[in-house]
């Protein structure tokens, strides 16, 4: 390495991860003593980047990346697709640029992890590996709502996979009635992307400002109150007006937003007659119902016995499964608390395992870990709002740093908030360039 060693190196890395998650630029000198079989399951934002780093800083180790689609759609800029504001081929990839970069890609499904004979097994025969990372994000928990299933997803769709499921919202919101109804229902915490429903809201409230102005926006929420609240309230209020109630819910010109103890929290759903009926007895009819169910981790986790009680991977601070010490569990699957189940948290998370794995196998300390997370979320598809946060080890526990991060723009005029919309767009060309090559 130049002037610079591998610890301070990934200091920075964690520092650089605050504005966009482009650590690439920064000078890596490769573990070239690192060898072995490295086995990535899931092609997603945490196991894409791992995989890709991976080929960076052990460039002598086998990399395989073990993925069921051929094709990955972002979750990130999802919600612009469901308003019509941009395409799904804007945010789909293939799997080629890793391919270059050397990472042997199976397109299979993993059905179950052998942690004593180290291999996994595929739906085509089994993969042997030496270390093992497990990033397959989330499966949905159906058995708290009655009547939730995959296939009232087919009727009220979650849209909390990119894929068939945004096509299918984005078809319903283009084409509800004029005066429609939208109900957006979020589960409880934790769950994937904790500001998504709310920038889905504001989005769907630019969408019908131009499209159906007289279409409403639900949102009944299990919570008492959401990611970003105040930021969110702000930048609702300024582009599409309304105010706090007294009772603490949020009400303005086409948006309500009902908190869990206010008759806010969905109990029971019925795709047949598109209603949902919240714990206080009431019975909402949406013309479009975004009901998103409660989420654990990919299935893959709990059949491999990697779970706690609440469906979630347990993880040591490096990431290691608390269960089994050759695998490693990142993104929205484990509990990194406090990093949320983000997308740049799974980069971020992503990035350090790559160099604590290229450091293990080279039989080197480990650099010590760092993390990051920057959510962007869109108001309207010209104003954005931003929350940041380092993340660092300290006595043993992994803490947000202090004085490191913070909400933008509070407070602050409009044409701060549409620099943060242009930022949001160089984020997710960072992002995803991580993730490909
Ligand atoms: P994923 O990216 O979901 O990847 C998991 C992969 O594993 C998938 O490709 C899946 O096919 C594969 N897989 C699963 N099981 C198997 C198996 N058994 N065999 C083979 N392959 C398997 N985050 C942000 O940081 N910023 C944002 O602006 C943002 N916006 C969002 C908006 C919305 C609407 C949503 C829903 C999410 C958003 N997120 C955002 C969150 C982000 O998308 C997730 O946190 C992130 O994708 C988690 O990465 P992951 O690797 O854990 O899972």
């Amino acid at each position: 390495m130049n002037n610079i060693n591998r610890r301070d190196f990934v200091k920075m890395m964690g520092a650089a991860g605050a504005a966009t998650t482009g650590a690439l630029l920064l000078p890596f000198e490769a573990y070239a003593g690192a060898s072995g079989h490295v086995v990535v399951v899931g092609g997603g934002t945490g196991g894409a980047t791992c995989a890709n780093y991976l080929t960076r800083w052990a460039p002598n180790a086998k990399v395989t990346l073990i993925e069921k689609d051929s094709k990955y759609s972002t979750c990130f800029f999802s919600n612009e697709v469901i308003m019509g504001m941009a395409t799904m081929d804007s945010i789909t990839y293939g799997y080629d640029g890793l391919k270059k970069r050397g990472v042997n890609v199976v397109h299979d499904t993993v059905t179950g992890i052998d942690t004593g004979g180290k291999k996994v097994i595929t739906g085509s025969g089994s993969i042997s590996y030496d270390i093992l990372v497990l990033s397959p994000g989330i499966t949905f928990d159906h058995s708290t709502v009655d009547g939730s299933s995959d296939a009232v997803a087919e009727q009220m769709p979650h849209a909390w996979k990119a894929g068939p499921q945004t096509s299918l919202l984005a078809k319903q919101i283009a084409g509800m009635r004029q005066g429609g109804l939208l109900i957006i229902a979020p589960p409880e915490n934790p769950f994937r992307c904790p500001p998504g429903p709310y920038e889905r809201a504001a989005l769907a409230l630019a969408h019908f400002k131009e499209h159906n102005p007289t279409a409403q926006v639900v949102i009944l929420d299990a919570k008492e109150k959401h990611s970003k609240q105040g930021a969110f309230r702000e930048g609702w209020t300024r582009v599409y007006g309304g105010e706090a109630t007294a009772e603490g819910n949020f009400e303005g010109p086409n948006l309500k937003w009902i908190k869990g103890s206010n008759g806010g929290k969905v109990v029971e759903v019925n795709g047949a007659t598109n209603t949902v009926i919240t714990e206080d007895g009431e019975e909402h009819k949406g013309d479009v119902v975004n009901y998103i169910p409660k989420q654990v981790a990919g299935a893959i986790c709990k059949d491999a016995g990697l779970v706690n009680a609440t469906g979630w991977c347990d993880v040591d601070l490096d990431f290691k499964s608390k269960v089994c010490d050759i695998v490693f569990v990142i993104g929205d699957a484990s509990v990194a608390s406090p990093m949320p189940k983000s997308g740049h948290s799974a980069s971020s998370q992503a990035k350090n395992v790559a160099a604590t794995i290229a450091a293990q196998m080279a039989g080197e300390e480990a650099p010590p870990w760092t993390g990051s997370n920057t959510c962007y979320s869109f108001i309207s598809e010209k104003y954005g709002i931003s929350v940041v946060a380092i993340y660092a080890v300290k006595d043993g526990k992994r803490v947000k740093v202090k004085g490191a991060g913070g909400v933008a723009f509070k407070g602050k005029s409009l044409r701060h908030h549409a620099k943060e919309a242009k930022y949001a767009r160089g984020w997710y060309k960072g992002i995803t360039s991580d993730m490909f090559g």
